[in-house]
C-alpha cells in the first residue's frame, strides 16, 4: 500500500508552496488507495514555535486536507533518533566534531580550494583526523556535533541508488554533503537523521517533496543502507513560483494560507489558484 506524508517545519506560517506540496502528497496516496500522514518537523527548539504548529494544523484543515492517524511531532520522539545514532556509532561511521562554525570557516578559507557540495563548501575533516587521545581530551572540554564519515559509509555500503518518479534512477553521491552533521550540539539529531528514521518508523513508501530537497535524498538513502531500512520511492516535484517567478517564502506574509483566508478567499479559491500556478 502507498503511504505518503507531508512534513512541514513550524518555523512560520505555511505559504502557497507548502499548500501545493501538501495536496500533492495527499493526492499521491489517495489516487493509489493508500494512506496519507502528517508529520511536524519541530526538532529545532529555536526556530520552531508551538503556535506555528497549531496554526499549520488549522490551516491544513481549512484547506480540506485529510490525514490518516495521529500527527507525529518529532520533538516527542528524540529517543528514536538517539537509538539510530547509537547504531551508526556502533558501525563506526560517525565521529565527534568539536569545531565551531568560525573554526570551520577559517579552515575552509585557509584551504583555498575547498571542495563544494550541494549546500556550499564541505567540512574539511579536521576532527576526522584526531587521534583517540585528542578526541577523549576534547570530549571533556567541549561539546560536539556528530558527523557522518561519508567515505567510510560509502565504503561500507558500496554503490547505491534511489528511484524518483520523475528523474528515474539516481546514484547516491556522498560527496554532495560530505561529512554532514547528523546530531547537533543542542538536539541529538538533525533534519537528515530524523526524516530518515521517521519515514522508516511510519512505514512511508512514497516520499514526495519539493525539488529543493532532491540532493538531500543522497544522504537519506545512505542512512537507509547503513541502518538496514527499506527504501521508499521518491517523487520530487517542481517548486511552485508566484506570478513574478519567485519561490514562495515564509517571510512573505502575503503569500501565506492565513493571509489568503483572512483576505476572503475560500479553500476552493486557493486550490484553484494553486492548480493554475502549477501549470
Ligand atoms: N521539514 C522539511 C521542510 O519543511 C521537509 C522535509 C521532507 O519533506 O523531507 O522543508
Amino acid at each position: 500500500m502507498v503511504v505518503s506524508r507531508f512534513a512541514p517545519s513550524p518555523t512560520g506560517h505555511l505559504h502557497l508552496g507548502h499548500a501545493f506540496s501538501a495536496l500533492f502528497a495527499e493526492k499521491a496516496a489517495r489516487s493509489a488507495g493508500g494512506k496519507f500522514l502528517l508529520r511536524i518537523e519541530d526538532i529545532d527548539p529555536v526556530r520552531c514555535k508551538p503556535e506555528f504548529s497549531d496554526d499549520l494544523i488549522e490551516d491544513l484543515k481549512w484547506l480540506g486536507l485529510k490525514w490518516d492517524g495521529e500527527i507525529r511531532k518529532q520533538s516527542e520522539h528524540m529517543d528514536d533518533y538517539k537509538n539510530a545514532l547509537s547504531r551508526l556509532k556502533e558501525l563506526g561511521v560517525l565521529y565527534p566534531c568539536f569545531c565551531t562554525r568560525s573554526e570551520v570557516a577559517a579552515e575552509i578559507a585557509s584551504a583555498g580550494q575547498a571542495p563544494h557540495g550541494a549546500d556550499g563548501p564541505l567540512y574539511p575533516g579536521v576532527c576526522r583526523k584526531l587521534s583517540v587521545e585528542q578526541r577523549e581530551e576534547f570530549m571533556e572540554q567541549r561539546s560536539a556535533v556528530w558527523r557522518l564519515d561519508s567515505a567510510k559509509a560509502k565504503a561500507l555500503v558500496g554503490n547505491i541508488s534511489w528511484k524518483d518518479k520523475e528523474a528515474g534512477e539516481v546514484k547516491v553521491k556522498p560527496e554532495l554533503f560530505g561529512d554532514v552533521v547528523l546530531a547537533r550540539k543542542d538536539v541529538p539529531t538533525s533534519y537528515h537523521l530524523s526524516v530518515t528514521v521517521d519515514d522508516y518508523l511510519q512505514g512511508v513508501t512514497l516520499v514526495t517533496r519539493g525539488n529543493d530537497l532532491f540532493n538531500s535524498t543522497s544522504v537519506h538513502r545512505l542512512l537507509q543502507a547503513l541502518l538496514d531500512y527499506p527504501v521508499p520511492e521518491y517523487h520530487h516535484h517542481k517548486l511552485l513560483l508566484d506570478e513574478t517567478g519567485k519561490r514562495f517564502a515564509k517571510r512573505d506574509k502575503a503569500a501565506t494560507l492565513r493571509a489568503a483566508r483572512e483576505g476572503g478567499m475560500s479553500a476552493k479559491d486557493v486550490r484553484d489558484s494553486l492548480m493554475s500556478l502549477a501549470r
